[in-house]
């Protein structure tokens, strides 16, 4: 068995998962209560938000925990919008590869009145700062784009993106779900205003999240209820997942720079290996991406079909976004970069971590020229390409 989509979920760490669970057992008490007991779990929580901030370079009181990214992403979007609303500035600047919960959001303001630009995602998927600059209008309330892509795993520059934000003063918002544990991130450097992370793309548990919102910057609660979270989020804190969530972060920063070594070198091994199958090409510029990513179109063939293969010789991988599979349209992402529909189709995205073994990669390889080809053998597509009844695009 070959665990190949850490961009959809990780395994937690040993950890945070000793931590979770002992903390389940242990230290249930409500961080609402007075009683010591339940102190305590406010000082458990209030020490994760204090190492979480630490390690993005933010202030304690500027992280609120969520359920995830998909939460901070609706959250971070929904209170600039308010923000905007109340001063007659209702544009949103984006992008067309951003993650649903982002695109989703702002599809749900259209109908409440505001307008949206997407920006072009260039071929080489990247966003070019210039580009976002000239889309932002004197009634932008918000730009959102994000860090680093989860199908194609190219890496915004963020930096540039947020100076620019910062001189035209409109918020920025950045979905770093895909980044942060794997890349470093730094929100002052970054000049980002609002900031969303998940839990379980970087070794800590499902269901958790957090938002990072820059002092001065008021958020809007989704959930109405308690006064925890400052009156932002209300509801019980799931004080072990957080907990645990802080912890895998600790880790994950930690060992980066060495694991990213190791990661990187099997990417490139496995991007090498995948470039010798014929008419095929990688998706996205090939070292503007997260170390663990690799992401390739196959043509002639259909991704599903694959995915099913590999799973049968014990390989996990995806096709698009785990959110998109189940639907017959291609991914979003490889058409906002330009790829037609025929060679969208067949996308794979393998996302790797430093625990892969080197016989692990030239399995991965080996599998993947074995299914391409054996695919290719009844794909009408590739008959009509090699006949010359169509013509080959890779
Ligand atoms: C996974 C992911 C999300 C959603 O996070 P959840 O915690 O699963 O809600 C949002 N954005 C990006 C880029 C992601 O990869």
């Amino acid at each position: 068995m070959i665990y190949a989509d850490n961009a959809a979920t990780t395994r937690m760490s040993d950890a945070a998962y000793e931590k979770m669970t002992s903390l389940m057992k242990d230290t249930y008490g409500n961080a609402s209560s007075l009683y010591s007991f339940g102190q305590r779990s406010k000082e458990i929580l209030e020490d994760a938000r204090e190492d979480i901030a630490n390690i993005i370079n933010a202030d304690r009181k500027e992280i609120l925990f969520t359920s995830g990214g998909s939460e901070a992403d609706n959250q971070a979007i929904r209170s600039a919008a308010v923000i905007g609303k109340r001063k007659g500035k209702m544009h949103i600047v984006s992008s067309a590869f951003e993650h649903h919960a982002v695109l989703h959001t702002l599809r749900a303001l259209k109908k409440e009145g505001f307008e949206v630009t997407l920006v072009d995602v260039h071929e080489d998927g990247l966003i070019r700062p210039s580009e976002v600059e000239e889309a932002i209008r004197d009634d932008t309330c918000l730009v959102t784009i994000m860090y680093a892509n989860n199908e194609i795993g190219t890496i915004q520059p963020i930096e540039e993106i947020g100076a620019i934000c910062k001189k035209k003063d409109v918020l920025f918002h950045t979905d770093a779900v895909q980044a942060i544990g794997h890349i470093p991130v730094d929100v002052i450097k970054d000049n980002v205003d609002m900031l969303s992370a998940s839990g379980h793309k970087f070794n800590g548990p499902k269901g958790v999240g957090f938002l990072y919102a820059r002092k001065g910057v008021p958020l809007t609660s989704l959930i109405e209820g308690g006064a925890q979270e400052k009156g932002r989020r209300a509801g019980t804190e799931n004080v072990p997942a957080i907990a645990a969530m802080a912890l895998a972060l600790q880790e994950s920063v930690d060992k980066m720079e060495e694991a990213n070594k190791t990661i990187v070198a099997k990417r490139n091994r496995i991007i090498e290996g995948f470039s010798e199958i014929e008419h095929s090409a990688i998706n996205g510029d090939a070292t503007k991406r997260l170390p663990g990513n690799v992401n390739f179109c196959f043509e002639g063939i259909e991704g599903e079909s694959l995915l099913l293969l590999l799973d049968d010789k014990g390989i996990m991988a995806s096709s698009g976004s785990a959110c998109t599979s189940g639907s017959l349209d291609p991914s979003h992402v490889l058409l906002a970069i330009g790829r037609v529909h025929d060679v969208a189709h067949g996308s794979l995205r393998i996302s790797i971590d430093e625990t892969i073994s080197d016989e692990d990669v030239e399995e991965i390889i080996k599998s993947v020229k074995e299914v391409v080809e054996y695919l290719r053998g009844f794909s009408p597509i590739w008959r009509d390409l090699v006949n010359g009844r169509k013509e080959f695009i890779l």
